[in-house]
């Protein structure tokens, strides 16, 4: 078609671009219009401001990419929630690592999402398709930006449990969060707090490795022999060695995650990684084109 929607639909953040005729109309984000995240109602709201702001017109295609996407019916329910907004329309939802394989160039190999949460999925040649991780926050989500988040408070609050003042880690999270001392970590965490509200707390871990905290280093490593575990997992699964494409908030952006993810992968054999340097959201036009063919 001369003109389509792409839509990335991730933990923190919803981004649509509208491409008409090969080129970028319109793009802009808005908050998570993820259901594992944020109620249906909000999410409405955000996939409502969304589309008014692309201005999308009369398009015909909608093609989405998914956090939290793992059924058929998860797919359905989207489509609904879509739907209103683009009358008769032709919409896609598949789960966010697809589309940051896409964005990798490839149509098969290995796709890693480190953002807010986390998960690995992959294609071969042959078309078979396998996963690892993708649970969500309260089941896994290792080496995600909610993860490393939440392990900063755990290890705050342990350091509490055996009468340790606050070190850099914890100032640096009691900082972020406002507060003044560790114990008020836990009512904080578990009143009304978002998973993008503690993914976004990632920073203070990777400013702490940075100056050698060795906490904050041995977490940063963690995530990064999870996600590669997760990678290689598929990958043998799969029966390819690569590309392994690893993506997403903290995957395009962080270079000791990436360094301990490689690290790990090397040292099984797996030397074919790329890092992402865009957003999931740029596959979409490489999908639209495959299904139409
Ligand atoms: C979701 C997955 C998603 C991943 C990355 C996880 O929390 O459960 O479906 O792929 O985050 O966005």
């Amino acid at each position: 078609p001369g003109s389509f929607v792409g839509l990335d639909i991730g933990g923190s953040k919803t981004r649509g671009i509208l491409w008409v005729n090969g080129a970028i109309a319109a793009d802009a984000s808005v908050g998570s219009a993820n259901v594992q995240n944020v109620s249906v109602e909000t999410a409405r709201q955000n996939m409502a401001e969304l589309f008014a702001r692309l201005d999308v017109g009369d398009v015909q295609v909608v093609f989405a990419g998914a956090g939290g996407v793992d059924t058929d019916d998860d797919a359905a329910a989207l489509r609904g929630l879509i739907a209103p907004f683009v009358p008769g329309a032709r919409i896609t939802v598949v789960h966010d690592t697809r589309l940051l394989l896409a964005a990798g160039g490839s149509t098969t190999g290995v796709a890693v999402i480190a953002g807010t949460g986390s998960a690995a999925w992959g294609a071969n040649a042959d078309g078979a398709q396998a996963r690892a991780g993708g649970w969500g926050y309260l089941l896994g989500d290792e080496g995600s930006g909610y993860w490393l988040g939440r392990e900063a408070v755990r290890y705050s609050l342990h350091r509490m449990d055996l009468g340790a003042p606050p070190d850099e880690l914890t100032q640096g999270l009691l900082k972020y969060c406002q507060l003044e001392e560790p114990g008020e970590l836990i009512g904080h965490f578990h009143q009304g707090t978002t998973r993008r509200y503690w993914a976004a707390a990632s920073p203070v871990i990777f400013a702490a490795a940075v100056k050698g905290h060795a906490h904050a280093l041995a977490l940063v490593e963690q995530a990064g022999a999870d996600l590669a575990q997760m990678a290689y997992q598929v990958a043998n699964q799969l029966g390819i060695t690569g590309p392994i494409v690893l993506g997403s908030g903290l995957g395009s952006n962080v270079p000791a995650l990436q360094q301990a993810f490689i690290k790990h992968l090397a040292a099984k054999g797996v030397t074919d990684v790329r890092i992402l340097r865009q957003d999931p959201i740029a596959g979409v036009p490489l999908l639209v084109k495959t299904q139409q063919s």
